[in-house]
């Protein structure tokens, strides 16, 4: 995730790229701020303005060389956009600089943060956002806060609150959105783009759909928090860019239902009213984002250290017990299509040498090189772990025999022309045997063929090591192939 921010452009590239994010930034901010400009029914003050979050949060996600131009397209868009919607000049262009200068201070107190925190994958990254956006909006009313009075009846005090009000309850119903999206290389680094299984999700999208509507049957204002539990729920399961999304829908949901006097508040000064529930459902949403954030740190870190206890500190092949779970399940899988599946049990040779005359620490490097050729050599979808001390083993899920000898014969080969080199100068050069078993997964389990391929190995150690043995399922004697 945090790999997105500010990646040097490479050369060449960078003043084209500049360019075309500066375009970018003029086509959503001016929608945007169009959008915002017609959606402005009460008072001056638009409502619903996703200009100034969407504008900090791409210029925080991309290269900082970017800023000065998208800045200079992001004042013309702003300006723009407000002289469509019928805007003096003078106040377009205070305005603008008031939700720049907001915009400017949230991005550069982002920059402060660590990446991991200002894209909410740790849950303190949401109070950050929170104080930020508070400063920001601040900033923002400040300058922009002189302009109101001449147009509406409003005090300059009374300006600033609501200015101040309106602007973080935007920043904080987008601002988590755009800061927590996952990039566009990310999505296309995953190729396929699969969703979870629909069961994982929708009971919660379900609740969170029932309680949207009890808040309009019921329509007063107790009702308009009750999605609350039900976003909750969403954030232990989804993503933090989901929820954030789902907190975002709601909290717009809410402020149109207000509008359209779907719920009744009981107060006379609807478009006050409306901008305060907006702020305090924004601030009360931040919870669904905090808890998906914790959940979400929680689950790498669960998930960091399950690969650490699933896989050797060495050599990085899969443990003892991993291999055989996974190689386990990975069989019962083959046995129900009656797929075909090799076994390779491959063990160095005359191992104990390299520890007697260059030390342990020389022998575990050549381990290393070792796991590493083996691993080079075998396919993404086979199983391979370190079984013993110099010995590991490997799953190939759908070979015929000959393609699984030839993996063996492969791996043997590139072990023989490894050289490791120590520290002193020396180089090492090591071999390996390897027995091979063959079957179809239908009339076998892992234990037989692991006991097949040990078979073989040994006969290839009989006929003098570094070479392939295959034992056919049928010769119960050893039939040495290389
Ligand atoms: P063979 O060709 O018959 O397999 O001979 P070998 O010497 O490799 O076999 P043996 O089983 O006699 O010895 C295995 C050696 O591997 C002994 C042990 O010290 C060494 N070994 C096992 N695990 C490790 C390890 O993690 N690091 C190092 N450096 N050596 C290890
Ligand atoms: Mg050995
Ligand atoms: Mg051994």
């Amino acid at each position: 995730m945090s790999e997105t921010l500010s990646d040097p452009a490479p050369a060449g590239r960078g003043a084209w790229n500049a360019f075309t994010f500066a375009l970018t930034i003029f086509a959503v901010v001016f929608a945007a701020a169009l959008l915002g400009g017609l959606s402005r029914p009460y008072g001056f003050l638009a409502t619903f303005w996703p200009a100034n979050a969407l504008l900090a949060g791409l210029l925080y996600r991309n290269p900082r060389a970017w800023r000065l131009p998208a800045s200079v397209m992001a004042f013309i868009a702003f300006v723009l956009a407000d002289l469509a919607v019928g805007d003096p000049v003078t106040t377009a262009v205070w305005f603008t600089l008031a939700n720049l200068a907001g915009v400017f201070t949230i991005t550069v107190l982002l920059d402060q943060l660590d990446p991991g925190d200002a894209t909410l994958q740790r849950p303190q990254g949401v109070l950050f956002l929170l104080i930020f956006a508070a400063v920001g909006s601040s900033v923002a009313a400040s300058v922009g806060c002189w302009a109101v009075p001449e147009l509406t009846a409003q005090s300059v005090a009374a300006s600033w609150m609501s200015w101040a009000a309106s602007e973080l309850g935007n920043y904080l119903s987008l601002l988590p959105v755009v800061l927590s999206a996952p990039t566009l290389g990310a999505i296309l680094r995953k190729r396929q783009f699969t969703l979870p299984p629909i069961q994982l999700y929708w009971p919660q999208l379900l609740a969170l759909s029932a309680s949207l509507a009890l808040t309009l049957v019921v329509r007063d204002q107790v009702s308009i928090v009750f999605p609350i539990l039900a976003l909750l729920w969403c954030a232990l399961s989804f993503s933090v860019c989901a929820t954030a999304i789902l907190v975002m829908l709601y909290s717009d949901f809410a402020m149109l239902a207000l509008r359209f006097d779907l719920i009744n508040l009981g107060v006379e000064d609807t478009s006050g009213a409306i901008m305060s529930v907006h702020l305090a459902l924004a601030l009360v949403a931040m919870g669904p984002i905090m808890v998906s954030s914790a959940n979400s740190a929680r689950n790498a870190l669960l998930k960091q250290l399950e690969k650490i206890a699933r896989h050797d500190a060495l050599t990085n092949a899969l443990t003892r017990s991993a291999f055989y779970e996974t190689a386990d399940q990975m069989m019962g899988l083959m046995a129900t299509t009656g797929a075909y599946v090799g076994v390779l049990v491959l063990d160095a040779d005359h191992f104990k040498r390299v520890n007697d005359e260059h030390g342990h620490p020389a022998g575990d490097k050549v381990l290393v090189a070792i796991s590493a050729a083996i691993q080079a050599a075998i396919r993404q979808s086979d199983v391979f772990g370190r079984v013993g001390g110099e010995e590991f083993a490997v799953v190939l899920p759908n070979v015929g025999h000959r393609e699984a000898t030839a993996i063996a014969e492969r791996v043997r080969s590139s072990v023989e022309k490894l050289a490791v080199f120590l520290d002193d100068g020396t180089v090492l050069r090591t071999t390996l045997s390897v027995g091979v078993a063959h079957a179809s997964a239908v009339g076998t389990n892992l234990d037989q063929m692991i006991a097949v391929a040990d078979r073989a190995l040994y006969v290839a150690k009989g006929e003098g090591r570094n070479r392939v043995a295959f034992l056919r399922d049928e010769e119960e004697r050893g039939h040495a192939v290389s």
